[in-house]
């Protein structure tokens, strides 16, 4: 076989010759028949794995008994109400069972439907806050390069991730982007300590030269997802990059979309190193699937300043849905009676422990990280200088491709535009076992011999 693998040849095996529906490209997969547990069952009776919960959201698994009958009970009874007409039990003891999840004061929930949806809210929001506070110089957020916040025209503005946004730069004002803390890359003799600090430094100076009473916001994602492949920054990074918000009156969003909800051993992944948000966007997990969900959660001060000076200007036909609210109860149960933190937190260090097991053995899987069950691997060609492989390899493609071949689902994507890098997150749903795990790094094992072979690697 040959080993150069264009997305064009891999677009023509997968493509079907008729269809009105399309998404990205022509790339078409399989029928899905079923889904229980960590497995999906194609029409043509083939079990995947599902290793990467989607893109990063059945983190309770597939077709949880307990949730799928909530739901049916909430079928009977109400599936929508729209909000200006009526509440509803779901949204309201949903909003509840959040804020007691999350830290002081940090108890005010505005539901969406999806990630970008929850990241425009809290900068939206964001905005009418500090126009109340008196602050109506605040405008700019501040995000990092790479990153991945959604790609609605807003949320597009702070992504940093060409593929996803290079074609549409006139129609939204771009906003300032710092480095991404990939220290793993870097070529210095600086502690991790220092490390952290000095990617925190680069807020700072970001801040300054923009004029710090324009900054409005610093968004981040405490563990990155789709473009960085779970970027996990040293300890000090945090509590660093906090320091500077506040030394600056500028709010602090979390962008826990893919990290939140229990997905790296706890509720918000930020509680990894005790810092507080001013804003937070949640989905994904949140409903696991089972409904589109988001949320921003707001600390409650801010909430009352914009609810006093008039009201938060912004909202969907379909926020808290009582449905997809009951929903995203259900699985918060289900997170709590199956303890699904605790394994997330033990299953994760098993999968980190094997990942580096595969380390050692392939030369050209340069780094492994993550946080719980939020865990990539990267690709390279040379894992002292981390120089990235190949373009023409298109191993991000190639890679999924084979593991998908031996029924492992995973996810990648490579880097564009300053930083490469091919790398696959390995995020099973959070239910996962010892057993299952072992399995996922075995089918890793083989795919990455045969992909080793084939690449000349
Ligand atoms: N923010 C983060 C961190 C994400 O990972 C994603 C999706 O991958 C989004 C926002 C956008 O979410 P959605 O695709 O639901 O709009």
């Amino acid at each position: 076989m040959s080993p150069r693998h264009s997305p064009a040849d891999i677009a023509e095996r997968t493509a079907v010759k008729k269809s009105n529906l399309f998404y990205q490209s022509r790339a078409r997969r399989p029928e899905v028949e079923r889904a229980e547990g960590i497995y999906i069952h194609g029409k043509n009776g083939e079990r995947y794995i599902d290793g990467s919960s989607g893109a990063m959201v059945s983190n309770i698994g597939h077709s949880n008994p307990n949730v799928l009958k909530a739901m049916k009970a909430q079928m009977d009874s109400a599936t929508f109400a729209y909000r200006l007409h009526f509440e509803n039990a779901p949204a309201e003891n949903l909003a509840t069972e959040i804020a007691n999840r999350m830290p002081e004061g940090l108890n005010k929930v505005f539901f969406v439907s999806g990630g970008s949806e929850a990241v425009e809210s809290c900068v939206k929001f964001a905005r009418q806050w500090a126009v109340a506070a008196g602050q109506d110089k605040r405008w700019k957020v501040i995000s990092r390069f790479p990153s991945y916040h959604g790609s609605t025209l807003g949320a597009l503005a702070l992504t940093g991730y060409g593929p996803l946004k290079d074609a549409f730069a006139p129609l939204f004002k771009d906003m300032p982007k710092i480095p991404a803390p990939t220290c793993y890359q870097d070529q210095d003799n600086l502690s991790d300590e220092q490390r952290g600090l000095k990617y925190a430094e680069m807020l700072r100076d970001e801040i300054i030269a923009q004029g710090p009473e324009t900054v409005l916001a610093f968004a981040m994602e405490p563990v990155g997802g789709a473009s960085t492949g779970a970027l996990v920054a040293p300890d000090s990074y945090y509590t660093r990059v906090r320091e500077i918000c506040d030394e600056f009156g500028v709010l602090l969003i979390m962008d826990e979309v893919m990290s939140g909800v229990g997905r790296t051993g706890t509720f918000m992944a930020s509680e990894h190193w005790n810092v507080r948000p001013d804003l937070v966007a949640v989905s994904k997990g949140f409903a696991a699937g089972y409904a589109p969900l988001g949320a921003m959660i707001a600390d409650e001060n801010m909430v009352e300043t914009v609810l006093d000076a008039g009201g938060f200007a912004h909202g969907h036909t379909y926020a808290g849905n009582p449905l997809a609210c009951s929903a995203g109860l259900a699985v918060l149960a289900e997170i709590d009676r199956l303890d699904l933190m605790a394994n997330t937190r033990a299953m994760g260090d098993l999968l980190m422990t094997g990942l580096n097991d595969l380390k050692d053995r392939y030369a050209f899987i340069g780094d492994v990280r993550g946080k719980g069950l939020l865990t990539a691997f990267e690709m390279v060609s040379d894992c002292e200088t981390m120089a990235p492989l190949p373009k023409d390899l298109n191993a991000y493609d190639r890679f999924v491709e084979i593991c998908y071949e031996r029924k492992l689902i995973t996810y990648s994507r490579r880097t564009h535009g300053g930083i490469d890098g091919d790398h696959f997150l390995v995020c099973p749903p959070m239910i996962v076992t010892e057993t299952q795990v072992n399995d996922i790094l075995n089918i890793l094992d083989d795919s990455l011999g045969v992909f080793a072979r084939e690449s000349g690697l």
